[in-house]
């Protein structure tokens, strides 16, 4: 029997779904039960009401999410070694030197970061809904980690001053990115246009004709009447762009655009995983209930547009565990 059908019988006995993250390999896409970004993920693993695992195809801090959001489900990530070298970034040393600095900030941290620092945090954000959080804030002036391009962003969006914590977090596939690359595309394809992850250096983003996190590029490639774009993210979103769109070409803005982490998750590893069920993720309390509070906070802050300030998370802050 076929791998892959192996997975999908065990699935089907183990009473669980394989979530995988748009930069999964193409296999792992196809027999994941959702294909989505982390945030998209995590809450497709609350709706799953009968689900008892859930095997989170991506990497550390996405499977740490999941576990926080569904403490009642098991969570595995089937390559333990795939971790988010941006998430690491941020240690909680590094945000407690800062809110030394400026403890009267909100402090906004993106999903990439690891339940230890979220923990921390007023509320989190993710790259589709980062300028609306921040706007959404009664604040002028934010700490936000940790990618400084996705800080400087928010910051050219919202007017307001956007201070990245640590000064230089990035994520290493994005910066491969160049505007050479996408220059001598166009040269090729005039027409086509050019959709850039707010991950990616400010010279990406000036020459881009759209930026948005994954979900929003393939949401506005599917609106757009364009035949042909060009595609700054990691090289994974091409096959779901390519499934949804069989009749546009997409074509990825640097070819070597592959985050090594994101591939660790292979069919045998997710067999496996699923087969012994190893690799649980769990997120110790208060760690996890905190983290939660931050995730849930950036779903109110969604909803209800402008919110004050819950005096209540700064108090939190100076909780120590
Ligand atoms: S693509 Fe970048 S941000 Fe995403 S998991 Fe890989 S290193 Fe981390």
């Amino acid at each position: 029997m076929a791998l892959a059908d192996k997975i999908l019988r065990l699935k089907r006995e183990k009473r669980a779904v394989v979530l995988a993250h748009n930069y999964q390999r193409p296999e792992v896409q196809d027999i994941a039960d959702y294909v989505g970004d982390s945030i998209e993920l995590s809450r497709k693993a609350m709706e799953e009401k009968d689900a008892e695992i859930i095997v989170f195809a991506a990497v550390d801090f996405m499977a740490e999410s999941a576990a926080i959001l569904n403490p009642d489900k098991k969570v595995l990530l089937p390559s333990a070694g795939a971790r988010c070298p941006m998430a690491q970034m941020l240690t909680v040393d590094e945000i407690k030197r800062w809110r030394t600095h400026y403890p009267l900030l909100p402090l906004v941290l993106y999903v990439n970061t690891l339940a230890s620092a979220k923990a921390y945090c007023d509320v989190c954000c993710t790259s589709a809904n980062a300028v609306e959080v921040v706007n959404a804030l009664d604040a002028e002036t934010v700490l936000f980690g940790p990618d400084h391009n996705l800080a400087e962003y928010v910051q050219e969006k919202t007017g307001k001053k956007v201070i990245p914590i640590p000064e230089r977090g990035f994520c290493p596939t994005h910066l491969l990115f160049q505007p050479e690359d996408v220059q001598a595309l166009k040269a090729q394809y005039p027409d086509a246009v050019v959709m850039v992850h707010p991950e990616c250096a400010a010279e990406m983003r000036k020459i881009a004709d759209f930026i948005g996190s994954t979900s929003q590029m393939c949401k506005y490639a599917k609106e757009n009447a364009a035949k042909t774009f060009i595609v700054a993210t990691e090289e994974g979103l091409l096959h779901r762009l390519k499934k949804e769109n069989p009749e546009k070409r997409f074509l990825l803005a640097y070819e070597g655009a592959v985050c090594p982490n994101m591939k660790l998750n292979t069919l045998e590893r997710i067999y496996t995983a699923l087969k012994e069920e190893r690799h649980i993720v769990t997120v110790p309390e208060p760690i996890a209930s905190k983290a939660r509070k931050a995730l849930e906070k950036m779903f109110e802050l969604k909803i209800e547009k402008r919110l004050k300030r819950d005096n209540h998370c700064f108090e939190e802050f100076h909780t120590s565990f």
